[in-house]
């Protein structure tokens, strides 16, 4: 099958490909055997059967490295912070997916949600149930998404309607990863998903460790959020060091580990985490959402920790990756400007010796950097997360030899100008980005397959 259309790839976090009039060949088991410009193209391919998507573009599709199922129609409860959200508004909304038939329903509405804004990969948090769990993998082979899934592990300091056993949590982790890991030729995979450490016993979190390097599984686990989580954890567990201590002990981290949020890390815990090849999952508008804070991305990147983006729904208030990318360029220039202020306010103020000024201004992390711009942050949403993931020679760009993953976006429907001429493709990824339309994204394709196409 042949596409013909405007193709944008992500070539590296400062630099987009563009090809205006591209041909993109998929084969019958959803691989991409070639791409380029149509005129080059086009006399070599011959007469196959042609998808003409002009003035359409497409893009790869998105990956979103952390959200909750069962939290999808539990969004925008807003007024929280962290705890007491999970408590008030987040654990009621889980311990619904008791009932198979509620939580098949929701999986459905959930999967169709993702492939509606053009999210074609995602990691995922089931509830706590096993049968819900396995229920929406179910949903996921049916729909043709590409998923990361996993059954929620709690079995401490959680309401009854949720806490488990160890042991039950553990069997029952261990026969879904057996059940599901790997299916659809890879397209669905397991991650153990013990909740956050307060509601993970040791063991609990020692037993999903071993489990995911037993079966090559990922493990996605939540660190360092919110400030009253963190002495929480202190309390929990003072043999530690700190947060990334904890699962640094319970032989969590790996290249295969997804840790959401990683708002508050010292030197030393980020160091461990890159040693580990963990990732770390940025989530702005839940961040934000629940008053935690703002992750600072740039020094992450700048360390060389492995960074992917991820949407956190239900404190995220939508599936979509276009606008937590956004967000991404939003809250990094938030940060940027307030930093610049509190030391602009700094240099003025009196009665301070100069080597406590010294030690605020270093904490303050002034380093000539410039806030993430769109191409950043469309790199971390597409290709970045497919290579937190290990999975960047399968996916995260239109390139031979990898999967037909993409997304046809008309762009039109977010350009107030519609008869603008033809112009920068930075410019109209921007507005892809921050005025991100639910009705831009046309079709979503899964290994060549079309999981969603607008009517
Ligand atoms: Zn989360």
């Amino acid at each position: 099958m042949l596409y013909r259309a405007h193709l944008l790839n992500p070539c590296s976090p400062t630099r987009l490909e563009e090809i205006p009039d591209a041909l993109m060949e998929v084969n019958a088991a959803g691989c991409i055997t070639a791409v380029g410009a149509f005129e080059e193209l086009a006399p070599r391919l011959g007469n196959q059967p042609m998808e003409d998507l002009r003035p359409l573009w497409i893009l790869p599709g998105m990956v979103d490295l952390h959200v909750h199922l069962p939290q999808h129609e539990a969004v925008a409860m807003d007024g929280l912070e962290l705890l007491p959200w999970l408590e008030t508004f987040i654990f009621p909304a889980e311990a619904r997916f008791a009932d198979t038939s509620v939580a098949r329903a929701s999986a459905a509405r959930f999967f169709q949600g993702l492939l509606y804004r053009g999210t074609t990969t995602a990691s995922i948090y089931a509830t706590v149930h096993a049968e819900a769990t396995d229920a929406a993998f179910h949903e996921a082979d049916r729909c043709g998404i590409r998923a990361i899934l996993g059954k929620v592990m709690m079995d401490q300091h959680s309401p009854a309607a949720l806490q488990e056993s160890t042991a039950e949590s553990l069997a029952q982790s261990e026969a879904l990863c057996q059940t599901w890991h790997g299916r659809s030729q890879g397209r669905l995979q397991y991650a153990f998903t013990p909740r956050f450490a307060p509601t993970c016993s040791s063991e609990l979190m020692r037993g999903a460790g071993l489990m995911a390097e037993k079966y090559g599984a990922y493990i996605q686990t939540h660190l360092s959020e919110n400030l009253a989580e963190l002495a929480w954890v202190k309390a929990l567990f003072p043999e530690a060091a700190n947060y990334t201590d904890v699962y640094q002990r319970m032989h969590m981290l790996g290249p295969r580990t997804l840790l959401a949020h990683g708002i508050h890390l010292d030197a030393g815990e980020r160091q461990v985490i890159r040693e580990s090849g963990a990732t770390i999952v940025h989530c702005p508008r839940s961040n934000a959402f629940l008053q935690s804070g703002i992750m600072p991305l740039r020094r992450y990147l700048g360390e060389g920790l492995s960074v992917g983006l991820g949407t956190d729904v239900g404190a995220g208030p939508s599936l979509s990756m276009w606008a937590e990318a956004a967000a991404v360029c939003t809250t990094s220039k938030l940060r940027w400007a307030e930093r610049q202020n509190l030391a602009h306010h700094l240099r003025a103020m009196g009665g301070l010796e100069a080597s406590q000024r010294a030690e605020i201004m270093a904490q303050l992390d002034l380093n000539p950097l410039t806030p993430v711009d769109p191409v950043q942050a469309f790199h971390l949403a597409t290709l970045g997360g497919a290579r937190a993931l290990g999975l960047d020679s399968r996916i995260g760009s239109l390139e031979v030899g990898k999967d037909a993953d993409f997304v046809v976006v008309d762009p039109r429907m977010v350009d107030p100008a519609v008869d603008r001429p033809a112009e920068p493709p930075e410019r109209v990824l921007s507005r892809m980005l921050y005025r991100e339309h639910p009705g831009m994204v046309r079709a979503t394709y899964v290994r060549g397959a079309r999981c969603f196409a607008a009517t």
